[in-house]
C-alpha cells in the first residue's frame, strides 16, 4: 500500500483535521479505483497521487488537495455522487463535480471536445480551484504521454499549449504553465524540440561558471552592505519559452542573455531597489534591459526588477531581484493568494477586477451559438495577449491587444459605445481607430448625435463592441427602410 505521507510532506503547515480529511481521501480513492490500471500498466491510482502532489506543491489548500486526490472517483469508478457526498460533503462533491463535468478530457472528435470546454469553463468561474485541479491533472497526463498512442499525442499536447497552459498563465501560475508546455514540448513539436536542445546544450555550462561567479561577488557585497539574501540561485529558462523567444531572435542563442538568470530574493521592496542599485555599482548595465516590473507589473501580475549586466568577460547575465511573496506569485499565481490571502486585505488599484476575465468566459456562452465559434471567440477574446488600459479616474479596462478606444467605449457602457465621438489618449488628441497600448489612459468624448458606422468594424477586437454595434446598424437599416416606406 502507498503512503499518504508522500503528500503529507509536501505542506509545510498541517493545520488540525488537514491530515485527517486528506488521509480520508487518500484511503477512499485508493479503493474505489483498485484493479485499475494506467495505459503505462501503473495503478491508476498512482495519477490522482500525483495530482494531489502537484496540488500540495503548489501551496493549495486541504479540501482542494482532497479532491485531486478524489478528482476521477465520479467519473471512472462505481462510487456514486451521493455516496462521495455523505463522505465529504458538499464542498468537495463541487469541486470534484466541476472538474468530472469536463468529460474526462476524453476527446471524440472537435466538436464535442469544444462543448465539454464550454462546461468546464462555467464551471470554473464558480470557484477557481477546479481550474487549478483540472491544470494539476492535466500536468500528469502529459508527463505520461509516451504511453499514449501517437495520433493522439501530438493532439493533446497541442492542445496542452494553446489552452491549458495559456489559462495557467493568465492566472499568474507561471511554473504550472512553463512545466505543462515544457511537458507537451517534444510532442508538440519534435523537430523543434530537438534544435532548441542543441543549441544550448554548449551554451548553458559557459553561463553556469559565469552565473557563478557574479554570485559569489555579489554575495559578498551584500552581505559587506548588509542586506540579508533570503534566497539567490539560478534559474534555467523553460524550454518552449526560450523556444518562443528564439523565433523572435532568428534563432540566435547568443540574443538571449536569461537562457540561465541569477534570481535574488530580498526581504522588502524598499531591498530590491537597493540591490539594484549596488548590482549596477559594481558591473555596466546593457542599456534598455533595465525593467521595473515591481512599479509597473506585467498583466498577469508578475513583479521583479531584471537587469542584464556586462561581466567582464564578454558575457551578459540577467539577475532578477524579487521579494518573497513576489517570487510565491510568479511562481503559484492565484494559488499564492490562498496562502498569502490573510495579508492580503488591501486591494491595489486594479484589486478585485484582476480576474474579471473569468466573468467574460462565463458570459460567453449567452452571445456565442456553435461550439467552433465558442473556441474562436476564446482564443481572439480571452488567450490573445491582453493590455490594460485606464479610464481617466484609474479604473483599469482588460482588453485583447490590438483593442482600439471603441472597444475600450463599449467595455464600459454601450450607451459610451454607441455614442463615442473622439478619444483622448494620454492626455493627447487620438482617434477612434488607434490602436491601445498596455497602460495607455483613454478618456472618450460623447455626442448625442454621434453613432456607429459599418466602417467601425473594421477597427473592433472584441465580441462585445461587434455585437453592438451590428445590433445599432441592423436596427437603423429598419429604420430607414421604414421611413422610406412612410414617404412613399
Ligand atoms: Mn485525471
Amino acid at each position: 500500500m502507498p503512503d499518504v505521507n508522500q503528500i503529507l510532506n509536501l505542506i509545510p503547515e498541517l493545520k488540525n483535521g488537514d491530515k485527517a480529511l486528506i488521509t480520508k481521501a487518500y484511503d477512499f480513492a485508493y479503493k474505489a479505483h483498485e484493479g485499475q490500471l494506467r495505459n503505462s500498466g501503473e495503478p491508476y491510482f498512482i495519477h490522482v497521487v500525483e495530482t494531489a502532489k502537484t496540488l500540495a506543491n503548489l501551496g493549495m489548500d486541504a479540501k482542494t488537495i482532497a479532491s485531486g486526490l478524489l478528482h476521477d472517483v465520479i467519473e471512472d469508478t462505481k462510487v456514486t455522487e451521493d455516496e462521495l457526498r455523505k463522505e465529504f460533503g458538499d464542498d468537495i462533491i463541487t469541486l470534484v463535480r466541476g472538474v468530472t463535468k469536463l468529460g474526462t478530457m476524453k476527446y471524440r472528435g472537435h466538436e464535442r471536445h469544444v462543448e465539454s470546454l464550454r462546461k468546464f469553463f462555467m464551471a470554473m468561474a464558480n470557484d477557481l480551484r477546479i481550474l487549478i485541479i483540472k491544470l494539476a491533472d492535466r500536468l500528469h497526463n502529459v508527463q505520461t504521454l509516451q504511453h499514449i498512442r501517437p495520433d493522439k499525442q501530438k493532439r493533446i499536447a497541442l492542445e496542452t499549449i494553446e489552452i491549458h497552459a495559456r489559462l495557467a498563465d493568465r492566472i499568474g501560475m507561471g511554473k504550472l504553465k512553463g512545466d505543462l508546455e515544457d511537458a507537451s514540448f517534444p510532442y508538440a513539436y519534435p523537430k523543434e524540440y530537438e534544435e532548441v536542445n542543441k543549441l544550448i546544450a554548449d551554451k548553458s555550462e559557459i553561463n553556469k561558471k559565469e552565473l557563478q561567479t557574479v554570485a559569489k561577488d555579489l554575495k559578498a557585497e551584500l552581505d559587506k552592505q548588509k542586506i540579508n539574501i533570503v534566497e539567490i540561485n539560478q534559474r534555467a529558462k523553460h524550454k518552449y519559452s526560450l523556444w518562443q523567444k528564439l523565433k523572435r531572435y532568428d534563432m540566435d542563442i547568443d540574443k538571449i542573455y536569461d537562457l540561465i538568470a541569477l534570481r535574488i530574493i530580498v526581504d522588502s521592496v524598499e531591498d530590491c531597489y537597493r540591490v539594484l542599485g549596488i548590482v549596477h555599482s559594481m558591473w555596466r548595465p546593457l542599456p534598455g534591459r533595465i525593467k521595473d516590473y515591481i512599479a509597473n507589473p506585467k498583466p498577469n501580475n508578475y513583479r521583479s526588477l531584471h537587469t542584464t549586466i556586462f561581466t567582464g568577460n564578454g558575457a551578459l547575465v540577467e539577475i532578477q531581484i524579487r521579494t518573497p511573496e513576489m517570487h510565491a506569485e510568479a511562481a503559484y499565481g492565484i494559488a499564492a493568494h490562498f496562502v498569502y490571502k490573510e495579508k492580503k486585505k488591501k486591494k491595489n488599484h486594479n484589486g478585485e477586477q484582476r480576474f474579471e476575465w473569468i466573468d467574460q468566459l462565463r458570459d460567453l456562452h449567452k452571445t456565442v451559438e456553435e461550439p467552433k465559434k465558442f473556441i474562436e471567440h476564446l482564443k481572439t477574446d480571452l488567450f490573445q495577449d491582453r493590455i490594460f488600459v485606464f479610464t481617466p479616474k484609474g479604473d483599469v479596462v482588460d482588453l485583447p491587444s490590438g483593442s482600439s478606444p471603441i472597444d475600450f467605449a463599449y467595455a464600459i457602457h454601450s450607451d459610451i459605445g454607441d455614442h463615442a465621438q473622439s478619444a483622448k489618449i494620454n492626455e493627447k488628441i487620438g482617434t477612434l481607430y488607434t490602436v491601445l497600448h498596455n497602460n495607455d489612459v483613454v478618456e472618450i468624448k460623447v455626442q448625442k448625435n454621434a453613432n456607429p458606422s459599418s466602417k467601425w468594424l473594421d477597427h473592433t477586437k472584441t465580441t462585445m463592441a461587434k455585437k453592438h454595434i451590428n445590433q445599432y446598424l441592423n436596427k437603423n437599416s429598419l429604420l430607414q427602410k421604414f421611413r422610406s416606406f412612410a414617404k412613399f
